[in-house]
């Protein structure tokens, strides 16, 4: 039996994110923009990405050393062919326990939210930003459709995902009208809203605080709505902050990762599509396990001890410092979205 380690903050590792590919179907402007993500930009080759035996490796190995939550995410992780395949292979590794996606949605029928609910997918978070077709198609720099969006939520929770969250990034002067819409369209539905507060990561370098629409403002609207009170079966294991409307309208959510950091429960591992692991959004150190499963052909033991030393190793708390740092505007690493998955 391997001793679960802990980091240097005293933090144990429970959650894998498993990033399956840098590629997505949309071009959001606070994560993939479309001036850095263009036609001239290039992805991995499809040689670079791990393959899914090697992700059920590197998820055995965290599961080894205490990780019982998966969340599979992108770049759109439904862009990976036979993406079910994955998960039944996931949900077979010992000790895990949940499997969640975040999504955006546009590429999920019903035929494939049930064929990954069968294999085993837990969890599914669907990504939508407001409910009127100019900000969706703004924000998204894409072409889509809040309806197109609405109908993958549908489909999750014909499939059982119950209840499905929805991650809406508040933007401050972008979308926040639509924060009481969303809210109201959701109430009474078995759909958690997770507003999240738009944060300095992914491609556009111009990010400002004052393009943050703090999750105690985002509180106060809704409250003055429908007035909130504190909901939270086991706080420390959550980054949401959930909320339920005192009428029995349901439950909310607000991610609050710039103005009220939670490094200190952060017990996250972060695996890229290219097997680039990372301790935090931010950390400078990354661990290349691609190399280490192909060119040094490590075995489960090797790979368990790699992992267990980086996380040994991690003192990272950048939201917490990012105050103090903020003479210098931007994080130190200022990683894409698409290549970490949020
Ligand atoms: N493509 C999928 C999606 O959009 O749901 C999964 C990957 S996406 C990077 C994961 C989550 O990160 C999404 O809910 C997205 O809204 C959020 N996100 C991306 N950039 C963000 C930013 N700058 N600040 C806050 N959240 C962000
Ligand atoms: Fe794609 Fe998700 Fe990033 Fe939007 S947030 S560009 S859907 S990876
Ligand atoms: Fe975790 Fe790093 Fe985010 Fe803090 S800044 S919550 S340590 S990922």
């Amino acid at each position: 039996m391997i001793q679960p380690p802990t980091d240097r903050l005293g933090r144990p590792l429970t959650d894998l994110r498993l990033s399956l590919t840098d590629r997505c179907n949309l071009r959001c402007t606070y994560c993939m923009p479309q001036a850095l993500f263009g036609a001239k930009h290039r992805f991995l080759p499809r040689r670079d990405l791990l393959t899914f035996e090697e992700i059920s490796r590197v998820a055995s190995a965290a599961a080894r050393l205490g990780v019982t939550k998966l969340r599979l995410t992108g770049g759109e992780p439904l862009l990976r062919h036979n993406l079910a395949e994955l998960v039944t292979m996931l949900a077979a590794i010992p000790g895990i326990a949940d499997i969640a996606m975040t999504s955006n949605g546009t590429l999920l029928s019903a035929e494939h939210a049930l064929a990954l609910r069968q294999a085993g997918l837990t969890r599914l978070t669907i990504s939508l930003d407001a409910l009127d077709a100019p900000t969706v198609a703004a924000m998204s720099g894409s072409r889509i459709s809040p309806e197109q969006v609405l109908r993958a939520i549908d489909h999750a929770l014909g499939a059982g995902f119950v209840p499905v969250k929805v991650n809406m990034v508040v933007q401050a002067g972008v979308n926040e009208h639509a924060i009481i819409p969303m809210a109201a369209h959701f109430r009474h539905k078995p759909v958690i809203v997770r507003f999240i507060e738009y944060m300095d990561v992914g491609g556009p370098q111009d990010w400002r605080h004052s393009q943050v629409l703090a999750a105690r403002e985002i509180h106060r609207r809704l409250d003055a709505c429908w007035p909130l009170e504190p909901f939270d079966p086991a706080p420390s294991a959550h980054v949401a902050r959930d909320y339920r409307y005192g009428d029995g309208g349901g439950v909310i959510g607000l991610i609050a990762a710039v103005s009220q950091p939670f490094c200190r429960s952060c017990s996250r591992l972060r695996l890229s599509a290219q097997g680039m692991v990372h301790g935090c959004l931010f950390a400078s150190g990354a661990l290349d396990l691609r190399h280490a499963l192909r060119e040094e052909e490590v075995d489960d033991q090797r790979l368990t001890a790699l992992l267990s030393g980086l996380w040994q190793r991690r003192e990272d708390r950048y939201s917490e410092l990012r105050h103090s740092r903020h003479d210098a505007a931007q994080p130190p690493v200022k990683p894409f979205m698409g290549q970490l998955g949020g």
